[in-house]
């Protein structure tokens, strides 16, 4: 996170030399290690979320072009799955090697396609090789299992790579979440038809580039371009995808669920979250409030784990909003590409609008707006914000409830523990909870009782991959990260053998 080392000129430099390659000519897909446009001909048109800028089209699949990469997937299933998981590791460790020589392309062009800052793109890549040489480590072993004798039987158990599957993934932060799905799911010997998001197709496309070129066999890694409704649909639909991972809106997630229903899809979802952060007055109030502001004003707010609602007890109240005020003030808004700018454009009009119409929202329900500053020089055509921060909300406004994806905060005061706990569960969502104490018992307490699947004490959101990642209610289904990713890419299979001591029921005489 501490920024990239290149200069705004040299990341320009760098943007116009790797993004020129996608206004040449259409992106197209990757089915079977082959480029291939869609079987209609069909494209969809990519904009630069900085300026309204055409950065090239991309070929719109459906499920003529599903079909073929589902079928793709499956041919190379058999040699994939059957490779030796020492060999998957030497691969995937390879796969790392090339994305971190090109983790500045890979930052560039994430920045110009989704809006992300630099600052906080530079690690992308560095973090998606991480993901890869994690997996990666554990390939040799993902098919273990575990010893469970009785006294007449030998009983093991084994994994086996469940077979092709589908990875959907958003446009918050595409490169990451992509190796944050793929990676386990070639690490176990699955092979992947991935979706990428529509409003941000380009580095899904260098990183099925980078694993062919690093020796992925044809086929163990597909991508298709288009939109959730035709290709992303397909997708879950198809009877040789055997599970789906998708990142995404909550809705999209009842929605895939129902489409998988009938060829009985397994599904991990991980979904939308309006996440508490739960301040107590015996906190320390300066981390706890550089922690709140990294958390929601960080990665544009289009942050699945974003602190989007602190709750903050009554006594230190006014003190603590006038902190966090007057960070956010001093937030800079700026070009994704400058390296001292933090926030950047929301990826997209619809989303922008969006964001926005919280502001009326707010005021309608009585809330108070403190906005950030704007951003002087933005470029005309971009879906500019300045952070917003909600004061005076109570749980029950909008605000405080619907997932906003935006870099604008909810803050909530609260009396004591159970009332803190209460607001703090009074929601749809349950993806992370966070809470800031020095009591080390009301700690334990109150992380036992927010229902939400990830808690951080006096911490931001630090990631550590052997531990899970999931949510609760809305915000999603299953667990990911460390041996729960093989658990989902991979069937186990009990083998039972008998000692030959147990007696045999005679039926027959
Ligand atoms: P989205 O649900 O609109 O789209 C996600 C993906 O699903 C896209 O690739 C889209 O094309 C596809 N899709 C849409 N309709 C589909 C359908 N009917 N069938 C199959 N695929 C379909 O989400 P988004 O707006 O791209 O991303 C933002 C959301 O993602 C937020 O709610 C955010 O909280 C969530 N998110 C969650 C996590 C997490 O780990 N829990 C992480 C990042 C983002």
């Amino acid at each position: 996170m501490a920024g990239s080392s290149h200069s705004f000129e040299e990341n320009q430099a760098a943007a116009s030399e790797h993004l020129a390659r996608f206004a040449e000519s259409p992106l197209l897909h990757l089915i079977g290690g082959q480029a291939t446009p869609s079987a209609s001909g069909d494209t969809f048109a990519n904009v630069s979320p900085i300026d309204g800028m055409h950065l090239g089209d991309v070929a719109a699949g459906d499920a003529v072009d599903i079909a073929a990469a589902a079928d793709a997937a499956a041919d190379a299933f058999g040699e994939w799955s059957t490779t030796p998981g020492v060999r998957r590791k030497a691969i995937l460790h390879d796969v790392a090697d090339l994305l971190e020589e090109r983790a500045h392309q890979i930052a560039v062009t994430e920045c110009v396609d989704t809006g992300q800052t630099m600052r906080f793109m530079s690690a992308a890549a560095l973090r998606g090789a991480a993901n890869f040489r994690f997996f990666a480590d554990q390939a040799p072993s993902a098919a273990d299992g575990l010893s469970l004798p009785s006294a007449d039987h030998v009983n093991y158990t084994t994994r086996h790579p469940i077979g092709p599957v589908g990875v959907i993934t958003p446009w918050n932060t595409p490169f990451m979440l992509s190796t944050w799905k793929i990676a386990p799911a070639l690490a176990a010997g699955c092979t992947v038809v991935h979706k990428p998001a529509e409003w941000s197709p380009f580095t899904a496309h260098l990183l099925a580039e980078t694993a062919h070129e690093a020796g992925l066999p044809a086929g163990a890694l597909n991508v298709v371009h288009g939109l959730g409704e035709t290709a992303g649909k397909s997708l879950t639909e198809h009877p040789a995808i055997k599970a789906i991972a998708f990142v995404g809106e909550s809705s999209t997630g009842s929605m895939i669920q129902a489409q998988g229903a009938p060829t009985l899809k397994r599904v991990h979802f991980e979904l939308g979250g309006k996440n508490p952060v739960v301040v107590f007055d015996d906190a320390d109030l300066e981390r706890a409030a550089d922690a709140v502001v990294f958390m929601i004003y960080s990665l544009n707010g289009e942050r699945c784990t974003s602190s989007s609602r602190v709750l903050i007890q009554e006594s230190i109240h006014d003190e603590f909003v006038e902190r966090i005020a007057e960070k956010m003030r001093n937030v800079p808004v700026g070009h994704p590409l400058d390296p001292s700018a933090v926030i950047g454009p929301l990826i997209h009009p619809r989303h922008h609008d969006k964001v926005c119409s919280y502001r009326e929202i707010a005021e309608a329900d009585g809330a108070t707006v403190i906005e950030g500053t704007p951003w002087a020089d933005a470029p005309d055509g971009g879906q500019w914000v300045a952070p917003m921060l909600f004061t005076g909300a109570t749980n029950d406004m909008r605000i405080a409830q619907e997932e906003i994806f935006g870099p604008v905060l909810t803050a909530i005061p609260f009396t004591d523990e159970a009332d803190a706990i209460t607001i703090a569960n009074d929601i749809d969502y349950g993806l992370a909870g966070y809470l800031w104490t020095g009591d080390v018992g009301r700690a334990h307490r109150v992380a036992h009782a927010l229902d939400a699947g990830m808690i951080w004490v006096n911490s931001q959101n630090v990631r550590h991959l052997p531990t899970p990642f999931g949510g609760t209610k809305a915000s999603g289904i299953g667990r990911d990260g460390g041996d729960w990713s093989f658990d989902f890419y991979m069937e186990t299979k009990n083998i039972s053998v008998a000692l030959n001591t147990h007696a045999i029921p005679k039926l027959g005489g």
